[in-house]
């Protein structure tokens, strides 16, 4: 199986691209423009193996697309890059637009070219799985069921207008066109090599630091976390398993306050590594104007992957956290050069996500 992951050095990417390569039958080619958000670190420990490739392009650049599937044979596209920031789209909704809606255009028209061009049993394995994410279907209020496959869309940021832009596209590419697609819609993820703009790392890095650890309004907004790895894992299984044209939500059934995911981090800190004046990490919260249009809740109801594919996450939030956080206190070879650049949160109000 040759495997096509755009969005190959960003997070999730990375994370799916370390749990592909696992699988000697699997070939996978890591595909990204390497934004500020993409770094080839993420992918260090699996670069040299023989069932990896990583190449540098933008999946706005159809000519460039098209060479890369048909030299390398792809039999799955699976789909994440992205602009991913909330706070960022607010600032600068262009390039969302740009990679969100056009790159997924012209990937998906030249995914149907290729697609075209194969025969057989080539042409029936093939799949384009597209990643995508809760915050399409809008905000919850606390007495609301969790989203299902069927919720409406309700975006309310530009970066989620632009995700369920690019859902709507998917389906379109099937519907029309024949284009066989899965997608997914998932969570809040956490774990190792999150870039640190995003509320987890920028807390873990923050507190590490002795700096203020800025939450939005009062904090209570919901989130649903999943630990990156079993994010991972989902996606292999739908892209296997999935049926064509369907999609499926992931989630971590981990429905956490951002107060108290912050007060969390606070307290394992406060053990792993204590503070020079004794005092507890809490100590260093600082909560900060909210972010316009800030979604209040989000929560999945993720019964038709447990019941069609057997998938449950293997991670709790207590354990997948305190995971979280040893990674990041043994890995500052990763995120010192990203934190020497200046990303410390200090320009908040808007640079904590969640
Ligand atoms: P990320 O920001 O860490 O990574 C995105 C990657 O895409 C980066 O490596 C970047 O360089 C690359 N990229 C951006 N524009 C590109 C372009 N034009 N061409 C090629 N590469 C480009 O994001 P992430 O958190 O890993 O998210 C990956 C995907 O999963 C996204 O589609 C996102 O919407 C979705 N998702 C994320 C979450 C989450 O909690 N992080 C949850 C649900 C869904």
């Amino acid at each position: 199986m040759n495997i096509l992951v755009t969005g190959g050095a960003g997070f999730i990417g990375s994370a799916l691209c370390r749990h592909l390569v696992a699988d000697p039958d699997n070939r996978v080619v890591s595909l990204d423009k390497l934004t500020y958000a993409g770094n080839l670190a993420s992918l260090r420990q699996i670069e040299n193996l023989r069932n990896y490739r990583f190449v540098r392009a933008d999946i706005c650049d159809e000519g460039a697309i098209a060479s890369i599937l048909s030299a390398e044979k792809i039999d799955r596209i699976m789909h994440l890059a992205a602009e991913t920031h909330v706070d960022r789209s607010i600032d600068g909704p262009g390039a969302f637009i740009e990679t969100n809606i056009l790159g997924t255009f012209r990937l998906l028209q030249a995914a149907l070219h290729y697609w075209r061009g194969l025969c057989g049993r080539a042409a029936e394995a093939f799949r384009f799985h597209h990643v995508s994410t809760d915050e399409v279907f809008g905000a919850l209020s606390l007495d609301d069921e969790s989203f299902n496959e069927s919720t409406p869309y309700a975006p309310s940021s530009p970066y989620s207008a632009s995700k369920a832009a690019s859902d709507h596209l998917v389906r379109a590419w099937h519907h029309t066109f024949g284009l066989p697609v899965v997608l997914t819609n998932c969570s809040n993820n956490y774990g190792p090599f999150q870039f640190p703009e995003k509320l987890i790392p920028l807390t873990i890095l923050n507190a590490m630091e002795e700096r203020p650890l800025p939450v939005y309004g009062n904090g209570t907004n919901v989130r649903d976390w999943l630990y990156v790895d079993d994010h991972a894992r989902a996606l292999d299984l739908v892209a296997l398993k999935g049926t064509v044209s369907e999609s499926y939500n992931i989630g971590g059934g981990c429905e956490r306050t951002n107060l108290h995911v912050v007060d969390t981090i606070c307290d394992i800190l406060d053990g792993k590594r204590p503070r020079r004046n004794g005092k507890s990490h809490r100590d260093l919260i600082a909560f900060v104007d909210d972010r316009p249009g800030h979604d209040w809740r989000y929560a999945m109801d993720t019964s038709k992957i447990e019941r069609e594919l057997g998938l449950k996450p293997r991670e709790s939030f207590e354990t997948g956290i305190e995971r979280t956080i040893d990674w990041y206190l043994e890995n500052g070879w990763w995120w010192q050069p990203i934190r020497d650049r200046n990303y410390r949160g200090e320009r908040l109000g808007r640079s904590v996500a969640a």
